[in-house]
């Protein structure tokens, strides 16, 4: 519905999709980086998302809890800090589609990845396989490798990646569906990125999960550039285990605290195993201290140390504003300024083109990125956008030997939260000085 739009290349349509965008007073709601004196257009959300302006108070109130009550700060208060962490679960709920009891945020992404794998990687002698995408981000891959060695597999013949098929940027549905039912019988664990975040390509997880369960293995997901981006159903698609980071899309500060979602079977089962810690303990008896670990029978049963507290309290703020905007506004309206900057990038003249567009066309198989695969001239492009109060980021081309002077992917994500129509078109309008010239 929302692609039939007929987008139009000049500045007051873009003005107009802005008066009529009824999400735009919550970019009011956030701190906007400045570059000389102006506005930047903020088009790096998907690596760290913007601070809302709520956060900072909400620090201070917990500092000012700490300096005024000391140890009590643990008992008193709307949130006392043994309950600090289920300050957010009602709004994570929403943006990941789970129960209650299905979400805990501890940690960060890597460790907790780590966490879940010690629970859901069981290797066997006959099923010690894992299905992964070829050129996952760095730190999932060594996870995954370090988890092999650990159980005293061996990564060569344990991981099994899908790859692009010759000549393609992009993986199929279908390619990884095939790669599972293939090895379904040998393969303990799934485990794919809810979105790549080099290419912007949004897999469909609903599909894999199907056909994982047909197996018999494991399904979980890193929903870095998923989580806060397009609408999950967790549950629903009986996803076994997931982890997401809270400070790209979710706008919750650097290194903040990261969140877990584990299905209901598991989460429910006291006798699940996993490695445990003192706040994993039964809420009820924790301060006992007795022996002998008893979980919560809940995804709190994960839990390690007590949260910390300064790291977490942003979340509070950011997560809020989430549940006032709602996921599914929030998608119209990123399906809508992606599909604007897809529209404005391809009125370019081909000839003079210095990029290809290689994230996927069709809505439903991206989120707000779009990745830019530049030819030699790319560097000098994204000189050209940071001189002019752009931010995005540049990574290095780490896909397959793709053309003569490819250089790499300027990744570009308009977030619906905080991010305008203008600012899509005078993106645009750059990259086209750029390549007129
Ligand atoms: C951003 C990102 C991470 C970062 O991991 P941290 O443990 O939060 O530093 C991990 N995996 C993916 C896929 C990411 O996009």
């Amino acid at each position: 519905m929302t692609d039939q739009i007929r987008f139009e290349g000049n500045k007051t349509f873009a003005l107009e999709m802005d008066s009529k965008d009824e999400l735009r007073n919550f970019r009011n709601q956030y701190h906007i980086p400045k570059k000389e004196g102006k506005d930047a257009i903020y088009f790096c959300g998907n690596s760290l998302g913007l601070q809302p302006k709520e956060a900072a108070g909400l620090v201070e109130n917990e500092m000012n809890r700490w300096r005024d009550l000391g140890v009590e700060g643990h008992f008193k208060g709307e949130w006392p800090w043994t309950q600090y962490h289920k300050a957010v679960v009602h709004p994570a709920m929403d943006i990941v589609g789970a129960k209650e009891e299905e979400i805990i945020h501890m940690n960060t992404l890597t460790v907790n990845l780590h966490l879940l794998m010690a629970s859901f990687y069981k290797p066997t002698k006959d099923r010690h396989l894992i299905i992964m995408e070829a050129g996952a981000f760095p730190s999932d891959q060594y996870v995954v490798e370090s988890q092999v060695r650990m159980h005293g597999f061996d990564p060569e013949t344990s991981i099994v990646e899908v790859s692009p098929v010759d000549g393609e940027t992009l993986i199929s549905t279908d390619q990884i569906k095939e790669l599972i039912r293939k090895n379904g019988d040998r393969t303990a664990l799934v485990l794919f990125g809810g979105i790549q975040y080099f290419t912007g390509q949004c897999l469909d997880m609903a599909e894999i999960s199907k056909v994982t369960h047909e197996t018999g293995a494991f399904l979980g997901l890193d929903l870095a550039h998923a989580v806060g981006n397009v609408p999950l159903k967790l549950h629903e698609w009986g996803v076994d285990f997931a982890a997401w980071c809270t400070y790209k899309y979710l706008n919750s500060g650097p290194g903040a605290i990261g969140g877990v979602y584990i299905h209901k079977k598991y989460a429910t089962d006291p006798t699940f195993p996993r490695l445990a810690g003192w706040y994993g303990y039964n809420a009820a008896t924790r301060f006992l201290m007795q022996k002998k670990f008893q979980a919560t029978p809940t995804a709190e049963g994960w839990q390690l140390s007590n949260a910390p507290i300064l790291s977490f309290a942003p979340l509070i703020a950011s997560h809020t504003l989430f549940q006032q905007a709602g996921m599914e506004r929030l998608r119209n309206k990123s399906v809508r300024l992606t599909s604007y900057l897809t529209y404005l990038l391809d009125s370019i003249p081909a000839k003079e083109r210095v990029f290809e567009i290689i994230t996927p066309r069709e809505s439903s198989a991206r989120g707000a990125q779009l990745s830019l695969f530049t030819d030699h001239q790319g560097k000098a492009l994204f000189q050209y956008l940071s001189e002019r109060g752009v931010v995005c980021d540049w990574r290095e081309n780490n896909l397959t030997e793709k053309g003569v002077g490819a250089a790499g992917v300027i990744r570009v994500a308009p977030t619906p939260m905080y991010n305008t129509f203008e600012e899509v078109y005078q993106f645009a309008d750059y990259v086209s000085s750029f390549c007129g010239r």
